[in-house]
């Protein structure tokens, strides 16, 4: 178990004690800029497994299928096995960052109605933002698994608005990735953690999320834990 079959930003992910399964850890290394930007944050694997953990479980019992099986450490997981889809699906309830650069919006507007996004999931093209028509047109994914992605993720983001909501916290915009699985099913992997999602204070529009490391805005894991914290109140 000592050698990862892959070794990403913030995860490592070795075979699965189980046939079918791998097994994820969660790492402290924070990255930004596409990269250019790293530090590593104590804790912030144990925060973001434990946060995302608790995420999957209610999104599993509210019906989204999940790679997640079992917590096997504080930053281990047991998952399904699934094939990638190399697409980042981003949905927005408000603007901020890439959007409101690129649409010169500004940070905190309500938008007149949600925005569901794909990117390739690609660093060394800068994770390209892609139509339906171009990942039809680049054999990404199929029409019948682009709108099951994008009707997921829309429910995804029902359930976690509320869940964020109880939490006192504002979910402005998230990212996910979805798997596909041996007999055909397309289930949510990867993480949701602060280092994926942008949450905001429901009182202070304080930020509660990567975007803390992003612009330097200091103390990182304190709202991490405060997340995590709130969180596990709520539910
Ligand atoms: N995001 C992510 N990974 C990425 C790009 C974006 O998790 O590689 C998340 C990000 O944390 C935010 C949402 O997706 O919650 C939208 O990000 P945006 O497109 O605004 O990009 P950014 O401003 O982070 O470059």
């Amino acid at each position: 178990m000592n050698t990862p079959i892959y070794e990403g930003k913030a995860k490592q992910i070795f075979a699965g004690t189980e046939p079918n399964t791998y097994l994820i850890r969660f790492k402290d290394d924070a990255t930004a800029g596409n990269g250019e930007k790293h530090a590593v944050l104590d804790n912030k694997g144990v925060l973001n497994a434990a946060i995302s953990n608790l995420i999957y479980r209610h999104l599993a019992q509210n019906g989204v299928p999940t790679h997640l099986i079992k917590v096997i450490g504080e930053t281990d997981i047991l998952v399904r096995a699934a094939k990638i889809i190399p697409l980042e699906v981003i949905v927005r309830n408000v603007a901020a960052g890439s959007f409101s650069k690129k649409y010169g919006v500004a940070e905190g507007s309500e938008l007149k109605s949600r925005v569901v996004e794909f990117s390739l999931k690609d660093d060394s093209l800068g994770d390209p933002m892609l139509s339906p028509s171009h990942i039809l047109a680049l054999g990404i994914a199929a029409e019948e698994e682009i709108f099951d992605v994008t009707v997921q993720a829309l429910k995804i983001n029902e359930l976690l608005t509320e869940l964020f909501a109880k939490a006192g916290i504002r979910l402005i915009d998230f990212k996910v990735e979805f798997g596909k699985t041996d007999d055909g099913n397309i289930i949510l992997c990867d993480e949701i953690s602060p280092d994926s999602c942008r949450l905001w204070d429901i009182n202070t529009n304080e930020k509660m999320d990567k975007d803390r490391f992003r612009r330097d805005l200091g103390n990182v894991m304190d709202y991490y834990a405060e997340v995590l914290r709130r969180l596990q109140a709520a539910i």
